[in-house]
């Protein structure tokens, strides 16, 4: 991602005049290699949802790149677009309305290969119930419809239906958020084996820090549309810089943390993005704000070698 920006018009009136933007994404810029998670953290409402349908280009972005081998998919006309997509693939929160309750579990996980491949009816049945194994169902699924699974399978076939075009990036939308906790283990250690195994890069969005910990290599905290620390989950978890991150983690309830952490809380609501505050968007709720924060915005700045923080106290000059 590039500068990536998104805003909705919030229209009023039979003329449907344009009276306000609300900024969902603000300037987000990260990069992902093969075979790596980074896991996009943030309250809901904080715009990390958003950065995975404009990866998809499901949305369109008001501005900024999403540059996947070096092609800028933002560019792409809505034919390239389709063939695209089959290099980056969604697993979603709730496989069962992601999922067409009218199609066998063979027929969801078939569909794609005969939209984009050029297979044989054979070949793709071979390779569905390849697919279907592999997720931990057995090749009788195939005739089974969505909701004769458990939530756990459905999320299995979501994840079957995805790898079914071998793509490079997932982007998954807090995809164990909906499953019992001891199917969620499971879940996760599935995702853990296929990235070994096909080198996959994932965009794990979340909201469970417990589950963050659990499967990313680096971590990216949103507030209000924009990242304001980037870190690898062990520093991060060690000892994170930007105080939104520390309160974050602060309230976790993670059940074995790796270091003590001060309950630093939060009050106040998070601001409407429709008029974000001045300055630091943090600075209405941060205990550390002073005169600076409510005038001059903090730009993400690189503490420490792949380390990038958004605020005047926290950043580089801070710890120089
Ligand atoms: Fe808090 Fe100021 Fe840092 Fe923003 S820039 S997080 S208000 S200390």
């Amino acid at each position: 991602m590039r500068d990536l920006v998104k805003r909705f018009p919030v229209e009023r009136g039979l003329l449907r005049k344009v009276v306000a933007e609300v900024r969902a994404v603000d300037g987000v810029s990260f990069t992902i290699a093969a075979g790596e998670t980074l896991c996009l953290v943030g309250e809901s409402g904080c715009g990390k949802s958003t950065v995975g349908r404009l990866i998809l280009r499901l949305i369109e972005p008001t501005s900024g790149q999403v540059l996947l081998n070096g092609v800028d998919i933002t560019a792409l006309d809505r034919e390239a677009v389709r063939l695209h997509r089959r290099h980056i693939q969604m697993v979603f929160q709730d496989p069962y309305a992601s999922l067409n309750p009218r199609l066998t579990a063979g027929q969801i996980v078939t569909e794609p290969l005969e939209n984009y491949g050029d297979m044989g009816a054979r070949e793709r049945e071979e390779r569905t119930v390849a697919l279907l194994e592999r997720v931990g169902l057995r090749a009788e699924a195939m005739r089974k419809f969505p909701f004769e699974f458990s939530g756990g399978q459905r999320q299995r076939l979501g994840i079957a239906r995805a790898l079914a075009l071998r793509p490079d990036v997932i982007v998954a939308d807090e995809p164990v958020s909906a499953l019992d906790v001891s199917v969620q283990a499971q879940v996760l250690n599935l995702l853990m084996d296929l990235q070994e195994e096909y080198g996959l890069a994932y965009l794990f969005i979340s909201h469970d820090l417990g589950v963050v910990e659990h499967i990313s290599r680096r971590v990216a905290v949103m507030y209000l549309g924009r990242i304001v620390e980037i870190a690898d989950r062990d520093a991060l978890f060690a000892g994170p810089l930007h105080p939104y991150a520390e309160a974050l983690l602060a309230a976790a309830p993670v059940p074995a943390p790796r270091a003590r952490r001060d309950r630093l809380v939060i009050e106040g609501e998070v601001p409407s993005p429709l008029n974000p505050p001045s300055g630091c968007s943090f600075h209405p709720r941060c205990p550390y704000a002073v005169a600076r924060c409510r005038s001059e915005e903090p730009m993400l700045r690189e503490v420490t070698p792949g380390r990038f923080v958004a605020c005047h106290l926290r950043g580089p000059q801070a710890a120089a």
